[in-house]
């Protein structure tokens, strides 16, 4: 059916041992879209992203892949399907095009393996064995093999870690024009920035649940929504700034002597930093205005604190 979604998750389960890796995860990827998975380390994204693979096998929960289970069905979704694993998934011994050439010969409809190379900048790796390319043209080489069959659902783990801002670019094309040709993309990422520029879709997970999704201007929240940041001397008292703030102004210390107040640029909010900072013999400096970015959101959302 094609208006079913690409990827429907429902109160995924999945356990490694005591450690429950994810926790009742629910995620609808629409068709033809790129959907950016967002989260902090060991969120849970890959272990979704594995299972949505075929992979691993859910404890509890439901997963369909183009309307198929990919386990059961895995050898009708395997030439369907791109994936681009975080560790390469490639004979370390093979040389590098030979490589796409071969994979390209096991589909239908391939890419053109030469005009991949040459936008993926992997010309010169002909016939270098995968495991003396370097990490980033292995990391596009892996790209490239996840593509090449014109799959019409592929999944990017990270696909950009790692790369130089050339190499980012260049991928971001490549996925911008898979978009175009009508696939549909989920990509995991860390970079918001990432995020931001090619995502129609985001979804935050964290601690084995989807707690946000939405596009990311949704995410941003109002349009002028935007923060302040400020320079002052570290640990002043923020509840007396707050007192002085509009009502429902939030303001906090995000490091040592660098402050934040979420709210727009006015008359009210300037004057309640500056007399804060007048009662605390001290002047705001490097005032600047921010709109709100995916990362504050990002950070809203997940928290501040490492995790472990
Ligand atoms: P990252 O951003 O660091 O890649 P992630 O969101 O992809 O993290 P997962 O790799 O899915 O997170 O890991 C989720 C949790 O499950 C982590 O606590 C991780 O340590 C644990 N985990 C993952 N794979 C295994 C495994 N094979 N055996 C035991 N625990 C695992």
């Amino acid at each position: 059916m094609q208006n079913e979604p690409a990827v429907a998750v429902t109160g995924l389960v999945k356990r490694y041992g005591d450690k429950t890796a994810v926790d009742g995860l629910d995620l609808t990827v629409p068709r033809g879209a790129i959907t950016a998975v967002l989260g902090p380390n060991g969120a849970g994204k890959t272990t979704t992203i594995e299972t949505c693979e075929g992979y691993r096998r859910p404890d509890a929960g439901a997963v369909r892949v183009l309307g198929l289970d990919p386990i059961a069905d895995a050898r009708q979704l395997r030439p369907r399907v791109g994936v681009m694993l975080q560790a390469g998934g490639v004979y370390a011994g093979a040389r590098a095009v030979e490589m796409l050439r071969h994979t390209a010969r096991l589909h239908a409809d391939p890419l053109d393996v030469d005009a991949l190379v040459e936008r993926l900048g992997l010309g010169s790796c002909g016939r270098t064995s995968y495991r003396r390319l370097s990490g980033g043209q292995q990391q596009r080489l892996a790209l490239a093999m996840a593509v090449v069959g014109r799959p019409e659902l592929v999944f990017l783990d990270e696909p950009t870690a790692g790369l130089d801002p050339q190499a980012r670019r260049a991928t971001w094309d490549l996925v911008r024009e898979l978009k175009r040709d009508g696939v549909t993309v989920i990509v995991t990422t860390h970079h918001m920035d990432e995020a931001e520029e090619l995502a129609d879709q985001v979804a935050v997970v964290d601690r084995g649940r989807v707690i946000a999704t939405g596009s990311p201007a949704e995410l941003r929240g109002p349009e002028g929504e935007s923060s302040l940041r400020f320079e002052a001397p570290a640990g002043l008292d923020l509840a007396a700034l707050r007192k002085l703030l509009p009502e429902g102004v939030a303001a906090d210390e995000i490091s040592p002597g660098r402050y934040r107040v979420e709210a727009k640029l006015g008359p009210e909010v300037l004057s309640a930093i500056t007399e804060w900072c007048a009662l605390a013999g001290a002047a705001p400096e490097r005032l600047t205005v921010q709109l709100r970015s995916l990362e504050d959101v990002f950070l809203d959302l997940t928290g501040r604190d490492l995790r472990s």
